[in-house]
């Protein structure tokens, strides 16, 4: 199979014109994923960096070369801020700008020397890539499989640049090594002709991967406290109670004592406070799910516990909030906790949580701060 040069440039260009388009499109649909913007921007970047190069059969001038090459490095810098922005990090202007800063400010002392333009080129791909990699790696807020497939592939882009450099660096002069190493070798095109779609690609399954995990959130989390909803609650419970085998589990209603006279004394803020901190103390002690806040000052966890265990669990999580609300608001005003649990087999999430509750109504009346168990 013979490729030409020409043909593959004019394909890269145009594939990543196209590309940085559509991105920039998805963006202007979506605006809440900045990061697309970049992402596009950065296509464009690189289709007029290695358009201006190829703009002309046979070896660029100088000039061309330090422009195109510029042009690519700010390519990789708007790579790697819509990682960043994509992590709800800031943009770093000096990130954006290094790679090209370090290209122009070299160029004078390597220009004539096509290894070692190639050497530096590479090397700071490399670092871009790494960088981009790591931000996604280690900063990601959200757990998207779509992010670890970009990180998959900016790998491939970091492997890529270092075979590049030990090409650049190879002491003998090997045909196909030459080949590999230059410029603008039919390798490099059909590498990044297949790398660039499917890297486009995949940044736009990141960005709806992480709308649809924002919107999920917001179905299924409470925006206060941050523990699930009433709904995600429902949703576990009716999962685990369907579970084959039928064994019991224990359902542990909580419900804040004189929660209004808190509010009233206060103020709203400092109850809404006390809502968070009760929520922490449930995400301590009680494994992830099934729980949740059912609405107001009340709270719900249904768990494949036996009676006894389930009565210590919820004394724990009383006496827990009990110091947490003493720590925050002074051993004078501490808020209390009344807890109502029932153990049964065989019987749905709504039965369970209608029988927590007459047994918390229990709990009440003997005076709050108290664990109740039927
Ligand atoms: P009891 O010990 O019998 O449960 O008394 P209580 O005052 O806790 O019960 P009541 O049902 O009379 O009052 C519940 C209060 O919870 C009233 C309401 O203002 C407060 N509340 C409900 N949701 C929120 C919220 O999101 N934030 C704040 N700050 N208060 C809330
Ligand atoms: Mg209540
Ligand atoms: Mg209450």
């Amino acid at each position: 199979m013979v490729l030409d040069p020409a043909t593959l440039t004019l394909a890269f260009v145009l594939l990543s014109a196209a590309l940085g388009t559509l991105l920039l499109f998805s963006w202007a649909l979506n605006r809440s994923v900045e990061a697309l913007a970049w992402w596009g921007s950065a296509y464009w970047l690189i289709a007029i960096g290695i358009g201006v190069a190829n703009i002309r059969q046979g070896q660029p001038a100088y000039a061309v070369l330090l422009v195109a090459n510029a042009f690519s490095m700010l390519c990789y810098g708007a790579i790697y801020t819509g990682c960043r922005v994509f992590n709800g990090r800031s943009v770093s202007l000096a990130a954006i700008l290094a790679g090209a800063a370090i290209w122009v400010a070299a160029f004078p002392f390597i220009y004539t020397s096509p290894s070692h333009r190639l050497l530096l080129v590479s090397c700071l791909t490399l670092v871009y890539s790494i960088l981009s990699a790591w931000e996604l790696g280690r900063h990601g807020p959200r757990p998207l499989a779509s992010s670890r497939v970009v990180l998959a592939l900016l790998l491939c882009l970091a492997a890529f640049n270092l075979s590049r450099i030990a090409f650049a660096l190879a002491p003998t002069s090997v045909p196909w090594i030459d080949g590999l190493a230059h410029r603008w070798s039919n390798s490099m095109a059909l590498f990044l002709v297949v790398f660039g779609p499917s890297l486009a690609f995949t940044f736009l399954s990141m960005a709806k991967e992480s709308v649809e995990f924002e919107y999920k959130q917001a179905a299924l989390v409470d925006p206060l406290t941050g523990v699930p909803n009433r709904r995600a609650f429902m949703q576990s419970a009716s999962s685990l109670i369907g579970r084959p085998g039928d064994r019991p589990v224990s359902c542990l209603l909580f419900d804040l004592d004189n929660f209004k006279a808190i509010n009233d004394r206060y103020g709203h803020d400092t109850g809404d406070r006390i809502l968070t901190i009760f929520g922490e103390v449930l995400s301590r002690h009680l494994p992830p799910r099934p729980f949740g806040r059912l609405g107001g000052e009340e709270f719900g966890a249904i768990l494949p516990l036996a009676a006894r265990e389930a009565e210590l669990l919820a004394d724990r999580v009383r006496h827990a909030f009990s110091t947490a609300s003493a720590d925050f608001l002074g051993d004078l005003a501490r808020v209390t906790v009344s807890v109502g649990c029932v153990t049964r087999a065989g019987v749905d999430a709504g039965a369970l949580l209608r029988q927590a509750d007459a047994v918390l109504y229990q709990a009440k009346r003997s005076g709050r701060n108290i664990v109740i168990a039927a």
